[in-house]
């Protein structure tokens, strides 16, 4: 049986492998895929659930028309009625898990506890955290399809020969789940849904962004960004308010060309054209 299982583990490995290598060569025709008039796609994805993400972020999107994706980690939310409202509203509220488990890493011990170390995890019990996440968040969002935003940018569970990859437990579970930071845009061609590769917004200006952005565009790709706070005040990782307002106001300007969406309207868009 565990044989058996490894064998599949590899299996999907492999596959993500594949499809994650064909990533940085996007086809040609890539752009030919996306709703009429766009030359590429575009997901902000907020971590966290901070509440500078009702005060600050939902605001200024919402003035902009444009949606995002929000990933709640359960046990850090300070209201849960905000969300529910934001839900109704277009935004996509994701799963970041109950708890906020990583794999401990140097400086991790100021901040994670031993036992939501990601490395002392089951599948089984990694699985259940993010089933009740997914039940919780139904409970704001009244049930509606959804993404994973990988905590820590991790991508297994356990440690030694015990490592496993997430993947198949996402599959089970998400429409799509964010991956590894590749600096990369996903080609629409050949996405890896249960890591999708993505930029972070972090720390970064409105220029640096927009070309970063202007690149996807050239190739028709999907750029997908994380980010945390807005402001100094909000999180350590954080972008600086004034930049994030004008990201906000450009990707308005540009929508006859960038498809700005949540991430579960993209890779729910991609998979309806696969079957078609
Ligand atoms: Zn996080």
């Amino acid at each position: 049986m565990k044989y058996f299982l490894n064998l599949q583990v590899f299996i999907f490995s492999a596959a993500v492998i594949f499809a994650e290598s064909r990533t940085g060569e996007l086809n040609s025709s890539s752009s030919d895929i996306w709703p009429k008039g766009k030359t590429c796609a575009v997901s902000l994805s907020y971590d966290d659930g901070l509440p500078v993400h009702y005060d600050i972020v939902v605001p200024t999107l919402n003035k902009h028309g444009i949606r995002a994706t929000f990933y709640l980690s359960i046990r850090h939310l300070e209201s849960f009625e905000k969300w529910k409202e934001i839900s109704k509203t277009g935004h996509e509220l994701g799963n970041h898990s109950l708890f906020h488990p990583c794999r401990g890493s140097e400086g991790y011990e100021t901040w994670l506890a031993e036992y939501y170390d990601l490395r002392q995890y089951t599948p089984g019990r990694f699985k259940d955290e993010l089933y009740v996440a997914n039940q919780f968040i139904d409970l704001l969002d009244g049930g509606k399809p959804r993404t994973y935003g990988n905590n820590c940018t991790n991508l297994t569970i356990g440690s030694g020969d015990e490592e496993v990859p997430m993947d198949p437990i996402l599959e089970e579970l998400f429409v799509a789940a964010r991956g590894a930071i590749t600096n990369r845009p996903v080609d629409p061609l050949a996405p890896a849904f249960t890591r999708l590769g993505h930029f972070s917004g972090d720390g970064k200006t409105f220029e640096q962004i927009r070309e970063e952005i202007e690149e996807a565009r050239s190739t028709g790709g999907w750029i997908i960004y994380m980010f945390h706070g807005i402001g100094s005040d909000s999180h350590n990782l954080y972008i600086e308010e004034k930049e994030h307002q004008k990201l906000i106001e450009w990707l308005h300007q540009e929508r006859k060309s960038i498809w700005t969406a949540p991430v579960v309207d993209v890779a729910s868009y991609i998979k309806k054209k696969e079957l078609n």
